[in-house]
C-alpha cells in the first residue's frame, strides 16, 4: 500500500505523490517510512531523501528540516531540497569553493566560520548527490535545433 508524500521547501513544492517507501536522513539515523507507520515528528539532518515507487528510486537532497509521519502521509518540510536532476553542479562547485575560502579566512567558532561550515556541507551534499545518483546521460546533444541548410 502506498503512502502519500510531500516534499516542501521554503520556496516551493518540490514533489508530491504516492510512494512505496520514503527514506529520510533523520536526526538519529536513516528512517525508512512505509504506509501505516506510527505517527512521529523528527528533525532531519542534511542528506539524501530516497523515494521508492513502482520499483524505481528517486533521489532528492535536503539541507535540513523536519519530517512529519502519519499512517497515510509523510510530509517533509525542508530548508532547501532539489531533485538530483535539478541540481546546478557548477553553482554547487562555486559554493563549495567560496565556503572553503571563507573557512580559511575566518577564525574558528565565529558565526562566519560556522556559516561557512554549513554552506560547505550543503555544497558537498549536492555534489555528492550528482556524482552518486544523477542518471548518466548518453552522448551530449547540442542544444538548439540544427540549422536548416535547405
Ligand atoms: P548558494 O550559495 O549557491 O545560493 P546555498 O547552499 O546557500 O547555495 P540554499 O540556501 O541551501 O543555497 O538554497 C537556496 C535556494 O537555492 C533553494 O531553493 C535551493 O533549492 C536552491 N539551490 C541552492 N544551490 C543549488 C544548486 N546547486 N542547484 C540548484 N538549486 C540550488
Amino acid at each position: 500500500m502506498p503512502i502519500h508524500c510531500e516534499i516542501v521547501s521554503q520556496d516551493r513544492m518540490v514533489w508530491s505523490g504516492e510512494a512505496d517507501m520514503v527514506v529520510v536522513p533523520g536526526a538519529s539515523g536513516e528512517m525508512g517510512i512505509l504506509a501505516n507507520h506510527a505517527p512521529l515528528l523528527s528533525t532531519l539532518k542534511p542528506g539524501i531523501i530516497k523515494v521508492v515507487r513502482d520499483g524505481q528510486e528517486d533521489y532528492y537532497t535536503v539541507t535540513g528540516g523536519v519530517v512529519e509521519v502519519r499512517p497515510d502521509k509523510v510530509t517533509i518540510l525542508a530548508d532547501a531540497s532539489e531533485h538530483v536532476t535539478e541540481i546546478d553542479e557548477r553553482r554547487a562547485e562555486e559554493a563549495r569553493k567560496r565556503a572553503e575560502e571563507l573557512l580559511k579566512k575566518t577564525p574558528p567558532s565565529t558565526a562566519e566560520h560556522l556559516a561557512a561550515q554549513a554552506a560547505l556541507q550543503r555544497a558537498r551534499i549536492r555534489l555528492d548527490a550528482v556524482r552518486r545518483f544523477r542518471p548518466k546521460s548518453g552522448p551530449q546533444i547540442q542544444s538548439g535545433a540544427p540549422e536548416d541548410k535547405g
